[in-house]
């Protein structure tokens, strides 16, 4: 493992984190020469999910510092590698989570590469050659191209980079459930409305659901339901609210960032019914085997998502004109936003204007 190699010949600004107080600030660093099968991308935009939130405060203990945050990247072309096809310089194209994965094992042979046992994320991860990845917090990225998406013409470059995190995270889940272009109208409950939860409400209504949205912050529902289409809001510290939808859903994707027992969520299933859970909290989960046996649920866990889902996710994006509902910041307020992240304090995404092209 090594901060770069002889072929890390590049210069970048970026902004990185160097401890576990997790303050960001400017920093200079390397990237690779672009290869033959590499793109670089000039970066416009990147989301803060609470994934880099987590990483750059080491909470699950694999950070490895310094660390360049950022897998919710948009941006132009500026160079193919010769064995690069599908892409051009010009082209709108984003980068989610995956950097790199085996590219022959069963689950990369089937677009699954998200499940890969050596998949390598966009930061803190391990690419090929040795070195250490660094994210979209950065002027520009050199990507290998499989895994890099376009961006459909008609989504706003800033309103669309979080999709390529927490777009996916949500996306697969509902169309391994078969909420996706089924027929059946289903009753989906999302807990948690931040930067992935309010990309669920939205995708959940667009595919003709009723949804329900599960959530510890009372002053959101006015939104939840006019702005965001939710039909219904529970405030899941109310109990009675609670009681009385007790065995109302089909479904439950669960995208809270902080310890809560799943057992009270549980009881909202019908028989049956099943719970994903994306959310990744540093300590266990409570899971309590009375809802879960009372009811025959299902609890499961999902990990973003692989590249052709990716690209499918954002082309029905494109169809359904679905982007996220961000505050656009400058890198200079990247520590003012984490901090308001914490506070729970952000309607729903913040997305760094990395090139400085917004007018906010
Ligand atoms: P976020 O924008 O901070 O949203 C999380 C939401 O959880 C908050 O808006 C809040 O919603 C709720 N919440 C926060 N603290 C809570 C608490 N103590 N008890 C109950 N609810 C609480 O975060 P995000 O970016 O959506 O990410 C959510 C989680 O998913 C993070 O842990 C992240 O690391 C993880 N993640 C997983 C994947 C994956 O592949 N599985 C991908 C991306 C992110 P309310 O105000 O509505 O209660
Ligand atoms: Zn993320």
């Amino acid at each position: 493992m090594a901060q770069t190699t002889p072929n890390h010949t590049q210069t970048v600004s970026g902004w990185a984190a160097h401890d576990t107080s997790g303050k960001i600030t400017p920093y200079i660093f390397k990237r690779r020469e672009n290869g033959v099968n590499d793109v670089t991308i000039e970066i416009l935009y990147c989301g803060i999910c609470h994934t880099d939130l987590h990483q750059v405060r080491n909470d699950w203990g694999i950070t490895m510092y310094p660390i360049v945050p950022g897998h919710e990247i948009t941006g132009l072309i500026t160079k193919v590698g010769s064995n690069v096809k599908g892409f051009k310089v010009g082209d709108k194209v984003g980068v989610g989570c995956l950097a790199a994965s085996c590219l022959d094992c069963e689950f990369c042979n089937s677009s699954q590469e998200n499940y890969c046992d050596q998949v390598q994320f966009t930061y803190n991860g391990i690419f090929w050659d040795g070195s250490i990845t660094y994210g979209g917090y950065s002027k520009m990225l050199v990507a290998d191209h499989r895994y890099v998406v376009h961006i459909p013409e008609n989504l706003a470059m800033d309103a669309a980079a979080p999709l390529l995190c927490a777009g996916i995270t949500v996306f697969c889940p509902m169309k391994d459930n078969n909420l996706v272009g089924g027929a059946m109208r289903k009753k989906v409950g999302i807990v948690g409305l931040g930067g992935l939860g309010h990309v669920a409400v939205k995708f959940a209504k667009a595919f003709g659901h009723h949804v329900t949205v599960i959530s510890t912050s009372p002053s959101k529902q006015n939104e939840a339901k006019a702005r965001l289409g939710a039909d219904d809001f529970i405030v899941s510290t109310d109990d009675q609210q609670m009681q009385q939808a007790r065995r109302s859903l089909d479904f439950i994707l669960d995208t809270v960032s902080a310890n809560h027992s799943l057992g009270p969520i549980l009881e909202l299933l019908k028989v049956n019914g099943t719970l994903v859970f994306v959310g990744a909290p540093e300590k266990p989960i409570e899971l309590p085997s009375f809802p879960l046996i009372f009811g025959k649920r299902v609890v499961k866990g999902s990990m973003i998502g692989g590249m052709r889902e990716t690209q499918e996710m954002m082309d029905i994006c494109g169809k359904h004109n679905i982007t996220c509902d961000i505050e656009v910041i400058r890198p200079d307020n990247i520590n003012e936003a984490m901090d308001r992240l914490v506070r729970n304090d952000v309607r729903y995404r913040f997305v760094i204007d990395i090139a400085g092209n917004s007018s906010n």
